[in-house]
């Protein structure tokens, strides 16, 4: 396609604000690729891009956004045939590696000494056009079966708790807690689901079980519930707890429910900023742990994309212009959207 000399683009121009102007589209560079956005999911993560805490900030004008969808529409030198014109990507948090450095020689490429970051360090998706390392690209299918705006959080939102529940050591049959039933969440439940645990979902609204279980939850408790007693003592104890709701409180109480060797993994940052408390007892009791988990790299989001596809793991979404970034980041924020507020372009 002809690519304009200019396009829109929401660039963050100071604390926590958004505007969208008109830019100088970029040629894409070595080993570079031009895509053409068609969706961009807003992440409570863009937080770090607009309020300066990771990145250039408003100082560089940055473009958050790095839950993109689109198409290639020019390739710079070195880039491998793979990425020709026309071929439908994906962009997720990690924003391309070096493959040199200590860490990508040990294959943690997301440990890259690079440190390069979608919508963060380097411009992302709420714009028509964003310029990407070819190995950062993620390669999605045309016939997914869901539409752009529907495949877009599945880059972080969804690839981070697909690897959470990787991680957990969970085997099939095993009693899986998905804490929290917003953005990740509802994710989270139906990974669980399809990858044959027994899918216990825990909110602090009583108002869920009817949400949660049609998105797959065996059984659903309300954090007021005797989780204890429920989970402990009649379930056995939880194989593994994926900690979704951004409350440290919320974290902290899932330890108490691990059954043997279980393993809680954290993949939402509290926004009261507490730390988590763990009583000692309740980890040598269950010889269990706490551990984090991140976004992949490119080839673990199509591992988690072509799983969404065969199995209709499908984000719930709400579709925004990108003349309303303000607004749909704005929500987002304020932990208003049920569950991920996408910006689409026709
Ligand atoms: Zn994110
Ligand atoms: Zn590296």
């Amino acid at each position: 396609m002809a690519v304009p000399k200019q396009h829109r683009a929401a660039q963050v121009v100071g604390k926590d604000k958004l505007q969208v102007n008109t830019v100088d589209t970029p040629t894409p560079g070595v080993s570079e690729v031009l895509i053409k956005v068609s969706a961009s999911g807003v992440c409570y993560s863009d937080h770090f891009a607009a309020a300066g805490i990771m990145g250039p900030g408003a100082e560089g004008k940055i473009v958050p956004g790095h839950e993109v969808v689109g198409h290639i529409v020019a390739a710079g030198a070195g880039v491998a045939k793979e990425w020709a014109e026309n071929t439908l990507v994906g962009l997720g948090w990690n924003g391309g590696y070096c493959g040199t450095c200590a860490n990508c020689r040990k294959g943690d490429f997301t440990a890259c000494a690079g440190g390069r970051v979608t919508g963060i360090t380097q411009n992302g998706g709420h714009a028509e056009f964003v310029v990407a390392d070819q190995s950062a690209l993620v390669r999605l299918p045309e016939d997914a079966g869901m539409s752009h705006a529907e495949m877009a959080p599945l880059l972080c939102a969804g690839n981070t708790v697909w690897e959470a529940l990787q991680c957990s050591g969970a085997k099939g049959g095993d009693v899986v807690i998905v804490s929290g039933l917003g953005g990740l969440g509802h994710l989270a439940i139906q990974y669980a689901r399809k990858l044959g645990f027994y899918v216990v979902a825990v909110s602090g609204s009583p108002d869920k079980e009817e949400l949660a279980k049609k998105l797959g939850a065996h059984v659903y408790f309300s954090a007021k519930d005797d989780l204890k007693k429920e989970i402990k003592e009649k379930l056995g104890g939880a194989a593994a707890a994926i900690a979704t709701a951004p409350s440290a409180e919320a974290i902290s109480s899932l330890v108490p429910l691990l059954g043997r060797r279980g393993m809680v993994v954290v993949v939402g940052v509290p926004t009261d900023g507490k730390p988590i408390e763990v009583n000692p007892m309740d980890l040598i009791s269950s010889i269990g742990g706490v551990r984090g988990m991140t976004c992949g790299y490119a080839a673990e989001n199509e591992a988690s994309i072509r799983f969404s596809v065969q199995h209709g793991v499908k984000s719930m979404v709400t579709e925004y212009p990108l003349d309303k970034a303000q607004e749909a980041y704005d929500d987002v924020m304020g932990g208003k959207p049920r569950f991920r507020n996408v910006i689409v372009f026709k």
